[in-house]
């Protein structure tokens, strides 16, 4: 089985693991440049993306992570995670750095202060069934290159036609929480996704 990194500097670094370990992969967190050696494939867990980076700076993370998204590792960003891979952002603090990768504006905390958080069904590009997502002070993607598929948008409401889930090249990315949801469909596809890579 391959070994998929988790991001463990910041975040909601268990349930991923936990969810990887019942898509049957060895899961490994990574918080340091040799434990990411390690790794086949990895996932940016949610969180807080400026302190994200901030914190992959200072472990000395940052700059080898770049590289390995860059150079086509598969990696699965979730909320904060997304931010982290997205080549631009919106509403982001003053400097803040993502490792890029995918070639999407994203703006945080898209949903505003009134629906902060909440949960819905969404139809999701390959599933059969709808996927119930969790979104937690969520960025939703603003625009997304021509290279991007689009595999998940928010039905309904203000926030109708708003791209949550995307894939390009290496990299897959949600605006929500598969990790919380209970669900281990988009953790499977992601393993898939690594299989064929
Ligand atoms: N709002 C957070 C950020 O900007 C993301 C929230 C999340 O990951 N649940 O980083």
């Amino acid at each position: 089985a391959p070994t998929v990194g988790v991001f463990a500097l910041q975040g909601d670094v268990r349930e991923h693991l936990a969810a990887l370990d019942r898509a049957g992969v060895d899961a490994l967190p990574v918080r340091r440049p040799e434990e990411l050696a390690r790794c086949h494939a990895l996932v940016l867990p949610g969180g807080e993306s400026t302190t994200m980076g901030k914190l992959a700076r200072i472990f000395d993370l940052f700059d080898p992570l770049a590289e390995r998204i860059r150079g086509g590792m598969p990696t699965f960003g979730t909320c904060a995670g997304m931010i982290m891979l997205a080549e631009k952002i919106e509403d982001g603090t003053d400097g803040q750095e993502t490792f890029g990768g995918l070639d999407i504006v994203v703006r945080r905390n898209a949903f505003g202060r009134q629906v902060d958080s909440f949960e819905t069904e969404l139809e999701f590009s390959g599933m059969d069934e709808p996927v119930h997502a969790v979104f937690i002070r969520a960025p939703w993607v603003e625009s997304a290159g021509s290279g991007v598929e689009v595999l998940a948008r928010v039905r309904g409401g203000e926030a109708d036609g708003k791209i949550v889930a995307v894939r390009q090249r290496n990299i897959m990315a949600t605006s929500f929480h598969p990790e919380m949801a209970g669900d281990d469909r988009v953790h499977r596809s992601f393993v898939e996704f690594i299989a064929q890579s």
